[in-house]
């Protein structure tokens, strides 16, 4: 049996940086989920333009392959808003709900998988041997933004950035199929006031738990 961390939450809390410490510390093969979104968005806008439809996306769903994708691409402010856009697809969900299993079933670490996204402890991996749900204030989570965005020498203001994670966050919290929801049993870690490795020894400290017992 494969052991599996899923961690779930807001847009900008730090859970992809939680996965990848996870993933370190104890030698999990990691998938980042959001890429999957991000890469579909990416190509439907490539292809169709802002204006896409529905059935564009599902089309290219389809017959979609992520290691094609440039992942430097798929960081913009535009990708984040239209991959929680295709995100509330119902069909495309479907779709890469498959790819996102099939990751556990072809997996060959014996260790175990750390998967992050919006609905890994809820729907993907409703059987996780550990489920996190991490959040943080929309002001932390805008700073941590505006710096990835200043790394990628995007320009865009605070405001700017606020108001498109608060949109991402009601689109992801409100969409029909899969809405962002903490897992009954998900611990919630709340990173406002703590840094990366902070969170990542409350993290490990359950994994390790959960290990043992
Ligand atoms: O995690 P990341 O910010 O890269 O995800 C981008 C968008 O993709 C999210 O805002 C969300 O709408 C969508 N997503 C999702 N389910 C996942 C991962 C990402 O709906 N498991």
């Amino acid at each position: 049996m494969t052991f599996i961390v899923a961690i779930d939450g807001l847009a900008g809390s730090g859970k992809g940086v939680l996965a990848k410490g996870i993933s370190n510390r104890f030698n999990f093969s990691y998938f980042d989920t959001g890429i999957l979104y991000r890469g579909l968005a990416y190509l439907s806008l490539k292809k169709h333009g802002e204006n896409f439809t529905e059935d564009n996306v599902i089309n290219i769903a389809k017959s979609y392959n992520i290691d094609e994708i440039d992942q430097q691409k798929i960081r913009s402010s535009v990708v984040s808003k239209y991959a929680s856009v295709i995100g509330s697809i119902p069909e495309v969900r479907e779709i890469l709900t498959k790819i996102q299993r099939q990751f556990k079933e072809k997996s060959t670490n014996d260790n175990g998988i750390v998967v992050d996204g919006r609905d890994i402890g809820t729907v993907i991996f409703p059987n996780a041997d550990v489920k996190f749900f991490i959040s943080a204030s929309i002001d932390e989570r805008a700073k941590r933004r505006l710096n990835d965005f200043s790394q990628r020498n995007e320009k865009i203001s605070y405001n700017q950035v606020i108001k498109q994670l608060q949109k991402r966050d009601q689109r992801d919290k409100e969409r029909s199929v899969a809405p962002l929801v903490a897992a009954k049993d998900a611990h919630l870690i709340d990173t406002t006031k703590i840094n990366k490795e902070e969170t990542l020894e409350i993290a490990s400290s359950l994994i390790i738990q959960k290990l043992d017992g």
